[in-house]
């Protein structure tokens, strides 16, 4: 909607208008500059940008870190910020905004207009998106290439977007974070709806780790928590990311669990009712009020139960009735107004019809939406619907997904700020002693005694146990504990002891103990022959219980992330495991708790007792806040397994791992 200056040393004019040589030359002041040159002639452009006090700077030209050049990056960046510019990319397809008439780009037009925005790290799929924004009638009010990220980041767009007058919902496509740390941070802030779209979540290419929790660490469950944390609704693809938005951008949160459907078929209904289940907000039966009300605009055969069956006879006027009522009664959080063309009924009237009765019924805190089976004449009065603030769509699937949107959105603040407290009764200092003590025998590795002492130290219980290096001192150990023992071998070069034979449980008495003190040594030597044998632990046996996994990795992105799952030889298989960014509540490690699928092996099943989830959560709080005090000492982590017993009678970590951060 501005003015534009079109610079370049070699031309009069472009597109018939006066051209500069610089922008030094421009007798007028300039808001914003577009960089569409070679990467080797930024800086001298900044230069001048920044004399002629230019603020922002869109930085188009690639050429920079994304193919190795990062000093050059670095570079721009200290020169913009010298005289106070931001920079935007490089390496990006520009930005679009229909708000500001805005198209400092190089798609070809302006996105249909809408009140979401979204920001996009990859340019080819803006570019996509801002024509099929015509196609899909999702539209935008701005769109975002955010490219290398050399200075503006994902957290500035959502601040800026969040106070943004034309945004009502921010769209984020990411592959990858920079600093994970301060997405989280700023989307917890935002008074806004954010969805994410993640993509690059396969598992090719996931490091090898050493411990665990390394290999069952993925970017998709981290980022699925760091999400959660962040107070992010995850979108699952592209579609999906459209869909939302266009709810997310168009209605109110869904506060509270009841869902009403209003169809004109069973079919449609019974989708919408799966949906409902599947995307975590089940169908319930409407209260008597509502189904003796609603009776008056159905013929008797229609089914007043939810989904509300209108039948195939229903016009505008039981669609108007029906709605008018449902959208004004307390127990409706949330209405689902579905449709199936029929050879009766007019679709533009029925939409004409459902409008008018959500505007008279004047309720405005609660949302609604709309799905239509049929063919163009629906396929119109839906992008009718949308442009009046309805959102509508195709299936009725899609349109509970949305409400399921929207009611994750009015409870995802909630545990935003679920970070959790300190602990009391540590002994910091204990803790990275031990691990100096390793550094300076130039080791990465603890041990399992190493480890356990740290663990310790946090005042996480940990079996007891005894360090040995004679048969005869083994013996000693183990009538002091009392049998039954167990005995582990004790090495930096051995990290999976079982592998290498080197754990014996339940030893019974003082010649089993002779006996697995020899096997043991024997084990470990023909496992490695040139390990570093320190000796023999003898521990006291943890009585029978659930095995549960506890682990640490310190993630690329979100840094120290803690694992929960249920442990065993079956943990690599299965993958049951739950992650949370360090550190975090009770109430968010009772949350893990009951995510894993297991779940209800934990919560007691067939006659079982229920676990200890008290001090489970207790424990899984106090690792991950040992976790963050030690984020610059400890790389890994895990304590595979813990052995949790019944309600009341605590736990016991009877393994413990630790691998160091390299220094
Ligand atoms: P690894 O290095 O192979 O993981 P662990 O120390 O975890 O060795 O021992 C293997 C298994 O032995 C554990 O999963 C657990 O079931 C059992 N176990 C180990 N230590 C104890 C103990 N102190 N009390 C009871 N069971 C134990
Ligand atoms: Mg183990």
């Amino acid at each position: 909607a501005g003015r534009i200056f079109p610079i370049n040393p070699g031309a009069e004019e472009i597109l018939g208008l006066k051209c500069y040589p610089t922008v030094l030359d421009v007798p007028e002041q300039i808001d914003a500059a577009i960089f569409t040159i070679p990467a080797r002639f930024v800086s001298e452009v900044i230069e001048q940008c920044g004399k002629k006090g230019i603020k922002g700077l869109i930085i188009i030209s690639s050429g920079f870190s994304e193919v190795g050049n990062r000093e050059l990056e670095e570079h721009i960046v200290k020169l913009a910020h010298q005289y106070g510019m931001r920079i935007l990319g490089p390496n990006i397809v520009g930005v679009l905004s229909n708000s500001d008439k805005f198209n400092g780009s190089f798609a070809p037009f302006l996105p249909l207009a809408g009140s979401g925005s979204l920001v996009s790290q990859s340019g080819a799929l803006l570019i996509g998106i801002d024509a099929s924004t015509y196609l899909r009638k999702v539209g935008f009010d701005k769109l975002i290439s955010i490219g290398n990220m050399s200075d503006v980041s994902f957290a500035d767009t959502i601040e800026w977007l969040n106070q943004d007058k034309n945004t009502t919902c921010i769209s984020l496509y990411i592959e990858g974070l920079k600093n994970g740390r301060k997405v989280i941070e700023t989307a917890r802030k935002a008074t806004k709806p954010i969805i994410g779209l993640k993509a690059g979540i396969s598992v090719h290419g996931a490091a090898a780790a050493a411990s665990h929790t390394g290999s069952l660490a993925g970017a998709a469950k981290i980022y699925k928590a760091a999400f959660k944390q962040a107070g992010i609704i995850e979108a699952e693809n592209l579609d999906n990311l459209f869909n939302r938005t266009l709810a997310l951008s168009l209605q109110p949160p869904m506060k509270g669990n009841n869902i009403l459907i209003i169809t004109n078929g069973g079919g449609v209904g019974v989708l919408a009712t799966d949906a409902a289940e599947k995307y975590g907000v089940p169908i319930k039966f409407a209260p008597d009020d509502i189904q003796t009300e609603l009776k008056n605009f159905m013929p008797p055969f229609g089914s007043t139960k939810n989904p509300i069956d209108l039948t195939g006879m229903a016009g505008t006027d039981w669609y108007y009735g029906s709605v008018k009522y449902a959208m004004a009664h307390p127990w409706v959080n949330g209405l689902v107004v579905l449709y199936c063309e029929t050879a009766i009924t007019n679709p533009q009237e029925i939409a004409g019809g459902i409008l008018q009765a959500f505007e008279d019924s004047n309720i405005k805190n609660k949302p609604i939406i709309i799905s239509y089976v049929g063919g163009e004449r629906s396929e119109k009065a839906m992008h009718w619907l949308v442009e009046k603030g309805i959102p509508s769509y195709g299936a009725p699937d899609l349109a509970i997904n949305a409400m399921a949107a929207l009611h994750e959105y009015a409870n995802i603040k909630e545990s935003v700020n679920d970070i959790g407290k300190d602990f009391d009764n540590v002994d910091k200092e204990k803790a990275l002693n031990i691990i100096s003590k390793a550094r300076a025998n130039g080791r990465n590795a603890l041990t399992e005694i190493e480890s356990k002492q740290v663990f310790e130290a946090y005042g996480l219980p940990t079996t007891h146990f005894e360090l040995t290096t004679t048969e005869d001192a083994a013996v000693k150990v183990a009538n002091e504990f009392g049998f039954p023992v167990v005995m582990k071998i004790v090495s930096s070069d051995i990290l999976h002891k079982s592998d290498a034979g080197g754990v014996r449980v339940n030893i019974q008495n003082e010649e089993d103990v002779h006996k697995a003190f020899k096997e043991i040594i024997e084990n470990a030597k023909a496992y490695k022959p040139n390990a570093n044998i320190s000796g023999i632990a003898v521990q006291e046996m943890a009585p029978y219980g659930t095995e549960v996994i506890l682990g640490s990795v310190n993630d690329g992105t979100f840094g120290q992330t803690i694992m929960f799952g249920l442990g065993g030889i079956f943990v690599e298989v299965l993958k049951d495991v739950i992650f949370r960014v360090a550190p975090f509540s009770k109430k968010q490690a009772r949350q893990m708790i009951s995510e894993i699928q297991g779940a209800p092996i934990l919560a007691g099943v067939r006659g079982k007792k229920p676990c200890d989830l008290e001090t489970l959560a207790d424990t899984i709080c106090k690792y991950a806040y040992m976790i963050t005090d030690l984020k610059d000492e400890i790389s890994e982590s895990d304590a595979n397994p813990v052995i949790v017993y019944e309600e009341g009678k605590g736990l016991k970590i009877v393994d413990a791992r630790v691998i160091l951060k390299k220094k």
